[in-house]
């Protein structure tokens, strides 16, 4: 049981500085702060003014940047509060098993995996925002979560919406999901117009408010291909169970589909708190002062199939479910290479979908994980295969 103050709940953010960590505060401060929550950690990665005042306002009793380069500008910069500081892969380590019953997952990519990890095996809830955790690791995350006995609480919207709606009806009715996708900012452009976009221009999200790299994701819909992966994970689905469907206002944020042909779906103004504040008081509903949709004014719901030829990405995540084994941590591992390479500036928009096939290809009959040293591994040899195709 968590120590301190029984009457509060404790809880840890891991990446408390970024979209979804920020957000998170928010829903903190908005049901009551540190009246009703005790924070046991919070972690960040390069903006330490951010991280110092979030613990200081908190009262943290540890925060870490996972940047080891970092660890004396946090601690001067949380000098005189009492809060401990730790810094590197340890420090991230030690703000996950810290005791407490809630942990965010909220960094952004594979390097949230460990920490999300070593949290899910001492048995706290998880609150994942980290898609990353389910591509790459898969049922091995599941299971670690399983053994460790706490919550998987998804609190992508998507996910977060099939979560609610399947919490509310009947799983083993189940025929399929529909995760929808906004289309991003890219939506209505030619493979052509496509070639020369930056990442400025990328990152432009038309309907959410989100991390740098989680916007790029979208526009090139490698966000939705993961998605997918991480919902064949989260609900024990077949790939064909699984289907994308564009629908730009972002309202509805995602479906289930019965054998009875009914389709239920959960809806809302597109706000990540709303997910937030959902796993935060699950299987409560908390108040939260959220946009409320208006009907009158929402004069139309557009729906159109994805295009997978400019947009290549959820194909080769289909591959990677139906190849299964470390598919998932090579298409993430490449993707996230890839990624960065198109963010300075090194590798064009398109090329990022062309690396990771290739990476792929190449890495077609590495054998299934039987353990986490083996994803490591994989998501490892697909960055350094999609570096030298970079270079
Ligand atoms: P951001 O980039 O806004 O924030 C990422 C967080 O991770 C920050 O706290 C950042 O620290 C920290 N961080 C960065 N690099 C590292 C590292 N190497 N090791 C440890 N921590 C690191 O991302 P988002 O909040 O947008 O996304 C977080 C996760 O949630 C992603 O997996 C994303 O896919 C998922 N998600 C996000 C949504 C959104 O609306 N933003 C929606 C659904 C899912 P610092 O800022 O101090 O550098």
């Amino acid at each position: 049981m968590a120590s301190g103050d029984s009457t509060k709940r404790r809880l840890t953010i891991l990446g408390s500085t970024g979209s979804i960590g920020t957000n998170t505060l928010d829903v903190i401060d908005r049901l009551g702060g540190r009246d009703r929550f005790e924070v046991a950690a919070l972690t960040g990665n390069g903006n330490i003014p951010l991280l110092a005042e979030q613990a200081r306002r908190l009262g943290a009793e540890l925060a870490v940047t996972a940047d080891d380069n970092l660890y004396q500008d946090l601690k001067s910069a949380l000098a005189g509060s009492g809060i401990a500081v730790a810094a590197g892969r340890s420090g991230l380590t030690e703000a996950a098993e810290r005791d407490a019953g809630w942990v965010m997952a909220a960094i952004v990519g594979n390097a949230g995996l460990a920490p999300t990890l070593a949290a899910a095996r001492r048995g706290a809830d998880i609150a994942l925002a980290n898609k990353e955790c389910l591509v790459s690791a898969g049922s091995l995350f599941v299971d670690a979560v399983k053994m460790g006995g706490g919550r998987l609480l998804p609190v992508d919207s998507e996910h977060n919406a099939i979560f609610q709606v399947l919490e509310n009806d009947q799983r083993h009715a189940v025929e399929r999901i529909i995760l929808t996708a906004s289309g991003g900012p890219f939506r209505t452009k030619s493979l052509d117009e496509m070639r020369h976009v930056t990442a400025a221009t990328a990152r432009a999200h038309p309907n959410w408010s989100m991390g740098l790299k989680i916007s790029i994701d979208s526009a090139s819909m490698f966000n939705k291909a993961l998605e997918m992966i991480e919902a064949r994970h989260l609900f024990g689905l077949n790939p064909e169970q699984i289907e994308v469907i564009v629908h730009p206002q972002s309202v509805i944020h995602s479906m289930v589909g019965y054998s009875d042909g009914s389709v239920l779906a959960q809806l809302g103004c597109p706000d990540m708190r709303t997910a937030i504040g959902y796993a935060l008081s699950y299987p409560s509903r908390c108040d939260l002062p959220v946009e409320r949709l208006d009907f009158a004014k929402l004069s139309r719901l557009d729906f159109e199939a994805p295009d997978e030829i400019r947009f290549p990405a959820l194909r080769l995540a289909r591959r990677a479910m139906e190849s299964g084994g470390v598919q998932g941590a090579v298409l993430n591992g490449a993707k996230e290479t890839a990624l960065e390479a198109f963010i300075k500036g090194r590798a064009g928009f398109l090329a990022m979908a062309e690396i990771v096939e290739k990476v792929m290809d190449a890495l077609a009959d590495l054998p299934a994980a039987a353990t986490m040293d083996d994803v490591f591994a994989a998501d490892e040899k697909a960055r350094q295969m999609a570096a030298g195709l970079i270079r």
